[in-house]
């Protein structure tokens, strides 16, 4: 092989060269955008809110202080964010993609909330490092090409004493495996057909899970970053995960 040749990563259960998936996974969210929340209640039962809501919590977050919320799409978790710190504190929506960006804004904005929304690769983030109390991640990383330099810069834009908090589907326990890659491979492809038109973002969505590091995997993926006294929680017997890291001295 030639020195030159070039680094691959996953695309679901397809691997293709690392310079081509952010383009790949951009065109899953450009197609998706218009529907993505009708179809994370149809696709979770709601239950994506009771995840985020237990996120922001152990975001443990006062008013007043600064947030920024990486591939924060339509601004769910950022919506929730402003709650516990503005107006005093600030919250920066950021996502790589134009088309979920612009709508987080927009449905924000209907919401009461002017909050900054930035277009931005997490894994070069335009911030001033050691500048935030906490950075979020939510349903976001799996979908990161290079995820060791997005938690690297999420590490440098936090302020010493600052915190992270990564929410992502994770590893299901044992039992429930089963009936989990039933609906997985069997139900979401369709669901996808049915609400968006597309099956096959909804199929990348269930791939995209199985070949995301399981949760002890990502916690240390955490710490090599450079994270002290990271744990992750459990949530829905691992059909999610919270990790959280924080950014000591
Ligand atoms: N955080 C939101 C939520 O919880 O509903 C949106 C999650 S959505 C499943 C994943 C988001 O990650 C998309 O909006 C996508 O554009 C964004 N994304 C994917 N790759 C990214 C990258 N390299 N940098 C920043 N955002 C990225």
């Amino acid at each position: 092989m030639s020195r030159d040749a070039p680094r691959h990563t996953d695309f679901g259960f397809r691997t293709v060269p690392e310079t081509e998936k952010a383009g790949h996974v951009g065109a899953v969210f450009s197609s998706v955008a218009e529907r993505y929340d009708l179809m994370n209640d149809l696709m979770s039962a709601g239950l994506h809110r009771v995840w985020k809501a237990f996120a922001v919590r152990i975001c443990a977050l006062r008013p007043g202080q600064r947030v920024l919320d990486v591939a924060g799409g339509t601004g769910d978790l950022a919506r929730r964010l402003a709650d516990e710190v503005m107006p005093a504190g600030t919250v920066v929506l950021s996502d790589i993609n134009a088309s979920m960006l612009v709508r987080g804004r927009d449905r924000l904005l209907d919401r009461g909330h002017n909050i900054p929304g930035v277009r931005c690769d997490a894994e070069r983030l335009p911030f001033v490092s050691d500048y935030f109390d906490c950075v979020t991640i939510g349903f976001g990383l799996r979908n990161v090409t290079r995820k060791e330099l997005a938690l690297a810069e999420m590490f440098r834009v936090l302020r010493p004493g600052g915190r992270l908090v990564v929410l992502e589907f994770s590893r299901v326990s044992r039992p429930l495996r089963p009936l989990y890659d039933a609906y997985s491979f069997g139900v979401l492809p369709v669901l996808g057909r049915l609400v968006v038109g597309d099956a096959a973002s909804y199929r990348y969505l269930a791939e995209s899970i199985r070949v995301h590091p399981p949760q002890a995997e990502l916690k240390s993926m955490i710490e090599t970053a450079g994270f002290e006294r990271v744990e992750y929680f459990n949530l829905t017997a691992g059909i999610a995960a919270v990790h959280r890291g924080f950014k000591l001295g």
